[in-house]
């Protein structure tokens, strides 16, 4: 392997990382768009894949393609080994005590719909309190209004500090006795503020309330261990986690996860059908209906083994570098505001340009090659803090550089120039 370019080396940065250790494996970060070298900054939407995860799936249509637990052929039994492996991945990547805690699903949103319609249905009455923190994204409030109806319980914001943090005492205010479920963000999908999780979960557990940490943010920047969170549930996306998309994993706790009823009824769920009684299969599989995304499981497999073998707490340390440099540099753009001032943020910038659309700056970025997102984010709530509807996001990941960073520092301070 080529060594780390120089220039790359931000002050702070520890060895033991480089981006182009990821770069050289990902096909995509070599094209150019509108005749610029691609700078991928939109992360938080969706991450690019390494050749690995490519040739995965590749590999798994071209000579290795079976429905699973079905079947005494050979096909299907390697079909089965590998969906298996999978999950065992994701129990040790996550920290998870078993393979059988861990739920395959399309991505966070159906984890999360999937524990409030079977969790939230057998658990939630009239009068319970569901608590969501005000930085969550849609998917994590929608699923629990729905719910909520139903059951006739209440979703309760809690509010933010005006950096951009979950308002700590208010939290402790708002829990009591009625709080059943708490959900929170690990990282916002916005400001980037880390969320104290496993402090907010000790305190949710002495009321007895559930805790589901929505994880869509986090596990592609730092090491994520559920067992010492004590989260009840854990939720992630693979697609922000450098595999495909349409494959997810939802982390439950054994004796919660034992005790939840089916939410989709269908094929492998089952244990024998009969039109008197039906039983159910043992979890995970019991909450797994269907043909599951197998190619999906086989291509997050893949890229949890690319990402895991990079020193992980290395990469945090790099990222933190990379955010640090990219504070520092959008802060010489004239008129520039950056939400959110927690300290010790992922790198999620997102930002308003006085005088600019969101949507003008992310179409004038893009003639330059850079990728950005500019809208809501998914996450009305938490942008209304700041009185806004809409705001420029970049988002890092592990495979960008310094001078990424510069080149989208360098079209904004161009933009502001013509305005000027
Ligand atoms: N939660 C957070 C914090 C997110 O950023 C996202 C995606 O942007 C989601 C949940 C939803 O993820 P998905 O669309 O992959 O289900």
């Amino acid at each position: 392997p080529a060594p780390p370019s120089a220039a790359t080396v931000l002050p702070g940065q520890p060895a033991g990382f480089a981006p182009e250790l990821a770069r050289r494996d990902i096909p995509i970060l070599h094209r150019t768009v509108n005749g610029h070298p691609l700078v991928w900054l939109d992360n938080g939407a969706t991450t690019q894949k390494p050749r690995q995860v490519i040739e995965a799936l590749a590999g798994f249509y071209g000579s290795a393609n079976s429905n699973i637990h079905r079947g005494a052929h050979t096909m299907a039994r390697e079909a089965t080994e590998a969906y298996e492996a999978g999950r065992a991945a994701v129990a040790q990547f996550l920290g998870a005590p078993s393979p059988d805690d861990i739920v395959f699903v399309r991505g966070t949103t159906e984890a999360i719909n999937l524990v409030a319609q079977s969790w939230g249905r057998a658990n939630l009455g009239p009068g319970d309190d569901i608590l969501v923190s005000t930085l969550e994204h849609h998917s994590n409030i929608v699923p629990w209004q729905l719910i909520a109806k139903e059951t006739r319980a209440r979703v309760v914001p809690v509010p933010l500090q005006p950096d951009g943090q979950v308002d700590l005492d208010a939290y402790a205010d708002l829990l009591s006795m009625r709080t059943q479920l708490v959900a929170l963000s690990q990282v916002s999908n916005v400001l980037g503020t880390v969320v104290p999780v496993r402090e907010m979960t000790a305190l949710a557990h002495r009321y007895g309330a559930k805790v589901l940490v929505d994880g869509a943010q986090a596990v592609a920047h730092f090491p994520v261990d559920v067992t010492d969170l004590d989260a009840d549930f854990y939720a992630f996306s693979g697609h922000k986690l450098f595999a495909p998309t349409g494959i997810g994993a939802l982390y439950a706790k054994p004796d919660v996860l034992e005790k939840m009823p089916p939410w989709q009824g269908g094929g492998n769920m089952i244990e024998s059908v009969d039109f008197t009684r039906t039983t159910y299969a043992p979890v995970p599989h019991r909450m797994e209906a269907g043909t599951g995304h197998i190619s999906g499981v086989v291509g997050l497999l893949s890229a949890l083994n690319w990402l895991t073998s990079f020193d992980r707490n290395a990469i945090a340390a790099y990222e933190t570098a990379l955010t640090a440099h990219a504070q520092q540099a959008l802060s010489t753009v004239p008129g520039l505001e950056l939400l959110g001032s927690a300290p010790g943020r992922v790198g999620v910038l997102t930002f308003t340009l006085a005088g600019q659309d969101p949507s003008r700056i992310a179409d004038w970025l893009d003639r330059d090659g850079i990728a950005i997102r500019a809208g809501h984010h998914c996450a009305q709530p938490a942008l209304a803090h700041y009185g806004l509807t809409s705001a420029a996001r970049a988002s890092l990941a592990l495979y960008n550089t310094p001078e990424e960073v510069d080149k989208l520092v360098a079209s904004l301070q161009q933009l502001q120039q013509l305005q000027g």
